[in-house]
């Protein structure tokens, strides 16, 4: 016997159809790439929305072309992200802060039909446009007064204006109707190894994890809240924030190019921030002005941080001396991308505010629809609550099955999809990453954690940040060292940091070489490149060696 409730696809229209309907006063807030302060409500922005719907199908963008974006948090990419997904076309959300060779990669691959790119990255436009085989239009995201013309114009054949093509439509446009497993956005793999792989999110996809996000054990999103995503809308989509807004009628806040402290601090005060979420390395930045300017934030109570490990030293700054709670979280591409958060259980509620700091540095535990596992070298599952990492497997109806054009083969695993990443779990099922199985540290075939050796090296008052590495050694095989790059201005020895450790760690844990560098490469996503260092250190001779 069926049950007899509605049939009704998930579709990501749906949510703004909601926002529109039921929230439709709301603001969405952004500071343009063009440098002012831009408002608009749900209302308006669902209308624009319908408006480029039709202008896409005006250019010939057909049910299931690509359509990729270059461009930062705006209402514009917020408003792309419905009218692409929720006319049946697919999103296509490409890194900026890629290599332009592998943008012209990414963009041939993925077959993208029309690229839209804001002011900031015509110079990479410029520089890849003849490259790319398949992109017919390129759509510059700002109005006719910004667009290029002569020798700048020239080398972008086919450039269109953004603003004109939503002036050239009206918005009555209704979103059409389809299966739900239609294919709505694509994301590519940053490839720290081989090609990027495409991720290729459905609508039902999107959709549960929209609402998996958005539990009050998750990132709990409220209509009260005004939630602005550093995180990039191109990492990811933004982590589901523009969806999860939508859902719940948030106030959503972009800031556009401006990532610096300043820029951020002044949008958290004038905007009534309540929630934020991006990788740490950004909030490095934004605490360094906070602290050097004598602030406070007067709304902002929660942050979601992910994407690397949240070193312990920064959720305990953020919650001591600002009253902000971090909400740690991981997951990937592969996941859509949340998997686990640090929420509390009832038994953390009583418990003192340094366990509690404990607690929340772990990656946390699993939100309803991921299930997770953590098997050891047999794939045998490894027990609960047991000091033994191994490799974390993880299944679910947001969690890849297969990478875009059957890349790389078939990645799961007996129906589950291997991660990675490398962690234990304890007795209340929190997960603690210790590290990515291609980061890993094999001393004497027993693995270091690099992350756990970072997150005390960052608890340094002079050190910025930290990266272990595995380095070359005769006996051991591999053994830890640490790259340092010191805060400005502060003096430490070597010696200093590699005492800094004891008795924090076992004995045999401890790096046994420390180097200072004056900066730590980051990746396209803002995480630590230790491919790279690995490569200028593959020569280093320990001084235990
Ligand atoms: P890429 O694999 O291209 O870097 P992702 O952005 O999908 O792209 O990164 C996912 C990886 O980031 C995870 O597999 C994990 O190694 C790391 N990661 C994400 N969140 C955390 C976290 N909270 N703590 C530690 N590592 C994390």
């Amino acid at each position: 016997m069926n049950g007899q409730m509605m049939q009704q696809p998930l579709l990501i229209s749906s949510l703004l159809v909601h926002a529109e309907r039921h929230h439709g006063e709301q603001e969405v807030v952004t500071r343009r790439v063009e440098g002012d302060i831009h408002r608009e409500t749900y209302r308006e922005l669902a209308a624009r929305a319908r408006r480029m719907a039709k202008a896409l199908a005006a250019l010939g963008v057909r049910h299931s072309d690509r359509v990729a974006t270059l461009a930062w948090n705006t209402y514009r990419h917020m408003e792309l992200y419905y009218a692409v997904s929720g006319s049946g076309a697919v999103l296509h959300t490409l890194n900026p802060r890629l290599h332009p060779d592998q943008v012209v990669y990414i963009a041939d691959h993925a077959e993208d039909q029309v690229l839209f790119f804001d002011l900031t990255f015509l110079p990479l436009v410029q520089a890849v446009a003849a490259r790319c085989k398949t992109v017919k239009h390129w759509v510059l995201m700002s109005d006719r007064a910004h667009m290029p013309t002569g020798d700048a114009a020239a080398k972008i054949p086919g450039l269109l204006c953004f603003e004109e093509l939503i002036e050239g439509q009206d918005d009555r446009y209704t979103w059409p109707s389809f299966d739900e497993n239609h294919a709505s956005s694509l994301c590519y793999t940053s490839g720290t190894t081989g090609n990027p792989k495409g991720v290729l999110y459905s609508h039902r996809s999107t959709v549960l994890h929209t609402f998996a996000i958005s539990m009050p054990d998750a990132l709990s999103v409220s209509a009260n809240d005004s939630i602005l995503p550093v995180v990039p809308m191109f990492h990811v989509n933004a982590w589901g924030l523009p969806y999860a807004a939508c859902m719940n009628g948030a106030k959503l806040v972009f800031p556009g190019a401006g990532l610096d402290g300043k820029n951020l601090y002044e949008l958290f005060e004038t905007e009534k921030v309540t929630v934020s979420a991006g990788v740490p390395t950004v909030w490095q930045g934004l605490l360094a002005y906070v602290e050097a300017n004598g602030l406070k934030f007067s709304t902002m109570r929660r942050t979601v941080i992910g994407g690397s490990a949240c070193p312990p030293a920064m959720l305990r700054k953020f919650g001591d001396e600002y009253d902000v709670r971090v909400l740690h979280a991981w997951g990937m591409t592969e996941m859509s991308p949340v998997g686990t958060v640090a929420a509390f259980k009832p038994r953390h509620l009583g418990l003192s505010k340094e366990e509690q700091y404990g607690v929340m540095s772990k990656q946390g535990r699993a939100v309803y629809g991921v299930d997770l596992k953590i098997v050891g070298e047999n794939g045998e599952e490894l027990p609960w609550g047991t000091e033994t990492s191994g490799d974390v497997l993880v299944k679910g109806p947001w969690i890849v099955s297969q990478y875009f054009k059957g890349e790389g083969g078939d990645p799961l695993v007996d129906g589950w999809f291997p991660t990675g990443d490398v962690a234990r779990m304890d007795a209340d099922g929190y997960m603690q990453i210790t590290d990515r199985s291609k980061d890993v540290i094999k001393s004497g075939g027993e693995w270091i954690g690099s992350i756990d050796l970072e997150n005390i090296a960052m608890a340094h008052p002079a050190v910025a940040m930290a990266a272990c590495i595995a380095a070359k050694h005769p006996k051991w095989d591999e053994r830890p060292l640490l790259v340092v790059m010191k805060k400005p201005g502060a003096a430490v020895t070597r010696e200093e940091i590699i005492g800094f450790f004891e008795g924090k760690i076992a004995k045999w844990w401890t790096p046994d070489d420390v180097v200072f560098v004056d900066a730590i490469p980051l990746g396209a996503t803002g995480k630590m490149q230790k491919n790279k260092l690995r490569e200028l250190f593959k020569d280093h001779v320990l001084p235990t060696a």
